[in-house]
């Protein structure tokens, strides 16, 4: 099967029984291949570099490495996990209450920008609270760290995830870099991403000693077969007349709409309301206790229609997306691979739209297809039949 499922079950890699519980609990049966490369070497200690394609697994080859290796001391941090948004961060402390959900001495926070900083301080300063698992965004954390609030001189195993885009914007790098230098020599490092562009790989190897390298150089590959794909041409104009036929026509379970902008966002979510479609919109528009709370809404199912930016085109897991649409087409391949993984998650089918309305979009469409030598063909005239995707 294309999701690379071999005979081996978790039982094989010698987990902690209660992570062994957590895992049948969460109805996973076999793990992925991503899964089977590098969790018998994470389990060892090894430095891992991986890249894997959308929605095959990697949190769980951080999170169950990371939880088994753990002996949790009150007052300690010993698990380090750092993303590029915070929704992103938010997922993955809930993905390891879930499987450290048999451990209860673990406990886990996570910590981002946008939300009063006083509410961590006042977690960190009490024993009882302090966690031994933390996740978060850079920006916060290294101020927390700074402060001298946050001692991390304890952390055993550092972790990146969707690490290319944590290292390729300066800003974030310098923190990532700040962060790093405040932990021990000593310790385990991993980075994950579903695109590891050649010139970022030697950024990351700096963090790292010996590590398990996983790469998808065939870039043909990251190519997601359960995706259908394809595009429509039309003028700026008639985007809006086109979505609505589209969301009409179309039996989606969720759909993710991509825009370019916080304002397009906010615009377009109005609109689909007004035209009573069940949508909501998260961007870096709205404030941070807001955001959460949509994406737990979208995430939970109570609404079916998500109106997304950028902030959403990575790392973001949602069960029930099976159609992604890009309103307005990223400005990447990389960017586009992103976006379109939202949907189809672990091998299951999907379908993505794309507009194309420019010159630009255009050279877009034609270096994804180059890159990853996947056809983006017209929308046929007569739709999709809806048992494909
Ligand atoms: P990635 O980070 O590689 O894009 P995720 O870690 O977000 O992918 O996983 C995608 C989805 O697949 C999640 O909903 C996760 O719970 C599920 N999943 C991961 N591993 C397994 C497995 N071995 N069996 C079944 N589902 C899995
Ligand atoms: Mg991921």
């Amino acid at each position: 099967s294309y999701v690379g499922i071999h005979s081996t079950g978790f039982r094989d890699f010698l987990l902690k029984g209660e992570l062994l519980r957590a895992i049948t609990d969460c109805g996973f049966e076999h793990p992925s291949e991503v899964q089977q490369k590098c969790i018998p070497q994470a389990l060892l200690s090894v430095d891992i570099l991986c890249q894997a394609k959308s929605g095959l697994g990697k949190t769980a080859v951080f999170v169950l490495t990371t939880l088994h290796q753990l002996e949790p001391v009150p007052g300690e941090a010993s698990v380090l996990v750092m993303c590029h948004t915070r929704e992103l961060a938010y997922q993955i402390k809930n993905e390891y209450a879930r499987f450290s959900k048999y451990l209860p001495d673990v406990k886990t926070a996570v910590f981002y920008g946008g939300t009063p900083i006083q509410k961590d301080i006042e977690l960190l300063k009490s024993k009882d609270t302090f966690p031994n698992i933390i996740v978060g965004t850079p920006g916060r954390l290294n101020a927390l760290v700074r402060d001298k609030v946050l001692s991390l001189r304890n952390v055993k195993a550092f972790v990146l995830d969707e690490c290319d885009k944590m290292l390729d914007q300066i800003d974030m790098r310098r923190d990532v870099q700040e962060i790093f230098r405040a932990t021990p020599t000593e310790k385990q490092v991993m980075m994950f991403s579903a695109t590891l562009p050649k010139e970022i790989r030697p950024i990351c190897r700096k963090f790292m000693r010996n590590p398990l390298e996983v790469f998808v150089d065939d870039e043909t590959k990251l190519t997601l077969h359960g995706l259908q794909q394809y595009s429509i041409r039309l003028s700026e104009g008639e985007k809006n007349r086109k979505l609505n036929d589209l969301l009409d026509s179309l039996e989606f379970n969720q759909v993710i709409i991509f825009v370019k902008s916080t304002v397009r966002a906010t615009e377009l979510d109005k609109l689909l309301r007004e035209c009573n479609f069940p949508s909501i919109a998260v961007h870096s528009g709205v404030s941070q206790e807001e955001r959460i709370k949509r994406y737990k809404e979208f995430k939970e199912f109570n609404k079916r229609i998500c109106v997304a930016t950028d902030v959403f085109g990575r790392g973001i897991d949602i069960e029930r997306i099976n159609l992604a649409i890009n309103y307005d087409l990223p400005g990447d391949a990389d960017s586009y691979l992103h976006r379109v993984g939202r949907a189809g998650r672990f091998g299951t089918k999907g379908l993505s739209i794309s507009f194309v309305s420019s010159e630009t979009d255009e050279e877009v469409i034609k270096q994804i297809e180059g890159k990853f030598q996947a056809q983006i063909p017209p929308y046929p005239e007569g739709g999709v039949d809806s048992s494909t995707y």
